[in-house]
């Protein structure tokens, strides 16, 4: 079954794949950071988001985000028809940049799949695609952190008075070893999460 018809110029994601395939066409597949770092840019990807702000960013290139309470081993899923997308996330708060990482992983497989629908695969088999997307989740969060940091580096630098300026310094230092830590390990932390509630669940 094809997914994709027509309707290229309606839909963002097809058009994000289209450049990809354009740019990288010749030395197929692009590495994984590459896919992640262009994404993370195309989308406007920020360190810290608020489920609302991703709503916002997700319409933005015309795909449905919506939070929803799924089964506890489900954290995300993603569809396409024609040209309508949607991602849904779990309600349920599980560590700090979990919801983030969802959606990122639940993008990668779209990508794949229009990748695919285009005749470029980038992976061999779908238990690849699980970790080409758990990978891609944590290079996009990467790349949001150093996306921002200038800026905040830039607002540190405009606080008059020396002290203060220090802190703030140290502040943004600390604020992005955070991020990029819990871009990194959050993937584990919800499995850790994850792993703690079965075992609640077996002991009672
Ligand atoms: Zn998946």
């Amino acid at each position: 079954m094809r997914l994709l018809t027509d309707g290229t110029e309606k839909d963002p994601i097809l058009r994000f794949c289209h450049t990809v395939i354009s740019q990288h066409g010749k030395t197929w597949p692009p590495t994984e950071d590459t896919l992640a770092e262009g994404f993370a840019n195309w989308l406007g990807l920020s360190s810290f988001m608020s489920r609302s702000a991703m709503q916002r960013l997700c319409r933005s290139k015309d795909v449905k985000l919506s939070f929803n309470p799924l089964p506890h081993d489900i954290r995300g899923f993603n569809c396409s028809f024609h040209n309508k997308r949607e991602i849904i996330v779990t309600a349920r708060e599980t560590v700090a940049f979990a919801d983030s990482h969802t959606l990122l992983h639940e993008f990668r497989e779209m990508l794949e799949h229009t990748f695919v629908d285009l005749g470029y695969p980038t992976v061999t088999s779908t238990a690849s695609l699980e970790t080409h997307a758990e990978a891609f989740a944590v290079l996009c969060g990467m790349h949001a952190v150093t996306r921002d940091l200038p800026l905040f580096l830039e607002m540190a630098a405009n606080v008059e008075r020396k002290w203060p300026r220090y802190f703030t310094y140290a502040l943004v230092i600390v604020f992005g070893l955070a991020c990029l830590f819990g871009c990194a390990f959050t993937p584990q932390m919800e499995e850790m999460f994850l792993e703690a509630k079965r075992q609640r669940y077996v002991r009672t």
